[in-house]
């Protein structure tokens, strides 16, 4: 959905709408969309400068790092953004090159997939969990933990070496 700069009315653009993504468009690997990403957002022009601000609701399905299962992940997170031409990117970058905040369009339009896609990324975990004390899989068996015990001895867990550590206690 590319909007043309020029043709943004006074009031502002409002946006409603589904956008279909692939999940090869994903930062993360192994997610599937359970829902297509909706944004809702207001597309407004200041002088150069085009301010979107709105939000973003999606369902996806991401894979635990820790236990591989499948789990949802729903978004719903607000922006507010500002972009400028991009001849005021290229001098700017003379001038200080790590200001990584600023964003920019170019040929006098933008895609709000395309942005709508980069905000989309930003909501990912680096490291996506079903849930934060999520005890991943039995070493030895490979089944998930949350599913029950499999009776599995696990190294660490070696009821020799909790002797052991009631020994040196006694020790000191
Ligand atoms: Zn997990
Ligand atoms: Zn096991």
């Amino acid at each position: 959905m590319v909007i043309n700069i020029d043709k943004i009315p006074k009031e502002g653009l409002s946006v409603s709408r589904d956008f279909e993504f692939l999940s090869v468009d994903l930062v993360e690997e192994d997610t599937a969309f359970l829902s297509p990403a909706h944004a809702e957002c207001v597309v407004s022009k200041a002088g150069d400068e085009i301010w979107i601000k709105g939000r973003l609701t999606a369902r996806l399905s991401f894979i635990c790092s820790r236990c591989l299962s499948p789990f949802e992940f729903p978004v719903d997170s607000s922006f507010d953004l500002v972009y400028l031409p991009e001849e005021l990117g290229l001098m700017k970058e003379e001038l200080e090159k790590d200001d990584l905040g600023q964003a920019f369009y170019q040929d006098n339009q933008i895609d709000l997939r395309e942005i709508i896609l980069e905000q989309l990324n930003l909501t990912f975990p680096m490291k996506p969990l079903c849930s934060e004390d999520c005890e991943g899989i039995c070493a030895v068996c490979g089944k998930v933990r949350r599913n029950g015990d499999c009776g599995c001895q696990v190294k660490g867990e070696d009821p020799r070496l909790g002797k052991l550590k009631n020994f040196v206690r006694e020790k000191n």
